[in-house]
């Protein structure tokens, strides 16, 4: 038989974790948000508060709705307080696997019987998260995309013992979010980023190896193959960090010589060229905007 969720709480209020909070309380949910720091739960509240007045503003949410919204929401240090009521925990914290480990044993000991466990993990398996619980059946991947509140896919990630019944459960409530949940089953990368990475990876080869600049290699991918953003933009907005520890688990996963990480991007990750988030990566980045000027370390040759 189906769960049912009404009190939903989230481990982390960064990035993901505001915009999990945002989804769940406009979509009737009490939600408790924790993190280990206040002023990120302050940060989180404030940027719930300024993307739902976006949406009044484009008219998909009245101000009535987002004074409902924002009072469903409340804010902890302490977990076991976060969780005391909890039918649903989503973990968003730090992709960091000794982590996440650490938070799912202390969820598993705090959290009532029957409280459904999530990570929104882009990469560590949800079986091995699982495995440190007395609950693995209870434990999901739901794997939110960046913006959550904007786009609409939840990866919904079976590890190894998660029942059907938590699945179902997930699908349904993804459903009510107004999401579209697709279920993968618990392997390297899941799908998502199996398949984006090695593109972003081959792109960078690409440049690496000469083969085009990066404006042509992005405008040939965006109005060659319909893509919204060229590969190296992409790159730069995930965080060539984060691209280079996707990728470094896909390969120590699958063990497969295809997903080596591009050494062009391992130098840049090493020279602390992280993406828009430092300011550079295959672009510049200009202080508070996200308009781009091309490095010159990759810029294009001018052939005119
Ligand atoms: P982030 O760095 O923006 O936020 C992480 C938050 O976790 C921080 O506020 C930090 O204080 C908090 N935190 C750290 N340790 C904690 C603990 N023990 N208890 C509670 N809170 C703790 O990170 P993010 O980009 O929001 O990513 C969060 C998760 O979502 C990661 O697993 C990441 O892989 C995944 N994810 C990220 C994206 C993305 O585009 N950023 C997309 C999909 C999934």
């Amino acid at each position: 038989m189906q769960q049912s969720i009404t009190n939903v709480t989230v481990i982390g209020s960064g990035t993901m974790g505001n915009g999990i909070c945002h989804v769940f309380a406009q979509s009737g949910f009490t939600v408790s948000m924790m993190d280990i720091k206040q002023d990120a739960l302050d940060k989180a509240i404030a940027t719930i508060s300024k993307n739902m007045d976006r949406q009044v503003a484009k008219g998909s949410l009245t101000e009535d709705d987002k004074t409902q919204a924002l009072s469903r929401i409340t804010t902890h240090t302490d977990m076991a307080e976060a969780v005391k009521n909890a039918h649903l925990v989503v973990e968003a914290a730090t992709e960091n696997i000794d982590l996440k480990l650490n938070i799912f044993r202390q969820l598993d000991a705090l959290c009532p019987t029957g409280c459904i466990l999530a990570s929104n993990t882009s990469s560590i398996s949800i079986t091995r998260i699982a495995s440190v619980t007395k609950r693995p059946d209870s434990v999901i991947g739901m794997h939110f995309m960046n913006p959550v509140p904007v786009m609409k896919l939840i990866e919904v990630i079976n590890g190894y013992a998660t029942s059907a019944t938590v699945t179902q459960t997930i699908y349904k409530l993804s459903e009510q979010l107004g999401k579209v949940p697709c279920v993968a089953n618990d392997y390297p990368g899941f799908v998502a980023n199996r398949i984006l990475l090695p593109m972003i990876n081959e792109a960078i080869i690409a440049l690496q190896e000469g083969v085009a600049g990066v404006n042509e290699i992005d405008t040939i991918m965006k109005l060659g193959m319909a893509h919204p953003m060229g590969p190296l933009q992409l790159a730069d907005f995930i965080g060539l960090d984060t691209c280079l520890s996707i990728l470094q688990v896909l390969h120590g996963g699958i063990g497969n010589p295809k997903y080596a990480p591009a050494t062009l991007l391992v130098n840049m990750v090493q020279a602390g060229y992280l993406g828009a988030k430092t300011g550079e990566g295959f672009y510049k980045y200009t202080p508070g905007s996200k308009e781009l000027v091309v490095s010159n370390m990759f810029a294009s040759k001018d052939w005119n």
